[in-house]
């Protein structure tokens, strides 16, 4: 078969190429930089792609991207609107959010903010009480591959669970908000809101003081998208005014975080470098490689981006 060109742009190349080749070597998938036959690349696989990887190939026509977030591949000027972009659907990444927003949501479910306060700014000994987790509203702002499986696990905890998102759903236990006309009732119920929206022109600053002040005084919010959701200052002053109890983010507008961005220090933030959950080699190789052979035999394949839509 034609070369399939692999642009990772770090030493995590070889890693994908070796899983490739175990899984599925019969594919004849290449390092970009090493293809010969620069016309003959029909199909690619990719994260974060330099300008350069689309001017190289004239004759793409799909690239599987490495990640569920198509954001940064969409921002590039050089992706040829006819190339389809393939986005991983889960790929192991669900399991690690569930993993993720659980730890979280019980870290404010269950006090420890305020126990880490009476320890660290008080040697205060006092037990708070436990609420019934029935009374502790959790909302999913996007309930694609990530965001309802999170709603269908976080149901094991007893939490009080709602989603939101473009089209209506209908999950078993989950109360379902969709479009604009209902963001405003699906944040007033929302103690806690998790944010899993693909970053697109419409979500980018979602959570900015308009929205976040619609959240019931005392509310969390966790960040496990990307930074380009967030209005920093909105939340900021939301933390500082008290009217938000606490915030958890894991994605930023520029990464590294800056040494000296406000948030670092910030008595009620909780950040973690962008590891909420990451695509998992073995099984992405398996979901790109069974595609990638479904195209080639011009079966349908699902996880296509849709350009109009940013996701
Ligand atoms: P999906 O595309 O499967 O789901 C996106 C969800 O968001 C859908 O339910 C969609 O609605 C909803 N949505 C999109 N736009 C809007 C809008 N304007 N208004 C309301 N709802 C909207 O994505 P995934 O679940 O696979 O991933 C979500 C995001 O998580 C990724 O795009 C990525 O940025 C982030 N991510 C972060 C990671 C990290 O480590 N921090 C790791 C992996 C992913 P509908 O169902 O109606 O289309």
């Amino acid at each position: 078969m034609n070369p399939c060109a692999l642009f990772t742009g770090s030493e995590s190349n070889t890693l994908w190429l070796t899983e490739f080749e175990h899984q599925f070597p019969q594919l004849n998938i290449q390092p970009w930089n090493q293809v010969v036959d620069f016309d003959a690349v029909e199909y690619g696989i990719v994260w974060q792609p330099s300008s350069a990887y689309f001017e190289r190939f004239p004759n793409l026509k799909a690239v599987f991207n490495l990640g569920a977030g198509v954001d940064a591949i969409l921002s590039n000027p050089t992706v040829p609107a006819h190339v389809q972009i393939i986005r991983i659907e889960d790929g192991g990444m669900a399991q690690q959010m569930n993993q993720y927003f659980s730890y979280f949501l019980l870290h404010y479910y269950r006090d420890m903010d305020l126990y880490q306060q009476q320890q660290q700014q008080q040697s205060h000994w006092q037990v708070q009480s436990v609420k019934s987790p029935n009374n502790f509203r959790v909302g999913i702002l996007g309930l694609g591959q990530l965001g309802s499986q999170l709603a269908i696990h976080l149901q094991s905890y007893g939490f009080n669970i709602a989603g939101w998102s473009l089209s209506k759903k209908h999950l078993d236990g989950v109360a379902t908000y969709a479009g604009d006309e209902q963001l405003g009732a699906f944040l007033q119920r929302t103690d806690a809101l998790c944010c899993l929206l693909p970053l697109t022109p419409v979500t980018q600053d979602i959570l900015n003081h308009h929205h976040l002040s619609q959240l019931p005084a005392g509310a969390v919010v966790i960040n496990g998208a990307r930074g380009g959701h967030l209005v920093a200052a909105d939340l900021l002053q939301l933390l500082n005014n008290g009217h938000l109890r606490g915030a958890v983010l894991d994605a930023f507008e520029q990464e590294p975080l800056d040494t000296k961005h406000a948030f670092w220090q910030h008595p009620k933030i909780l950040l973690t470098p962008h590891c909420a959950a990451q695509s998992e080699y073995d099984t992405c190789v398996q979901q790109i490689g069974h595609k990638l052979e479904a195209i080639l035999s011009n079966q349908p394949v699902t996880g296509l981006i849709n350009r109009h839509k940013g996701y």
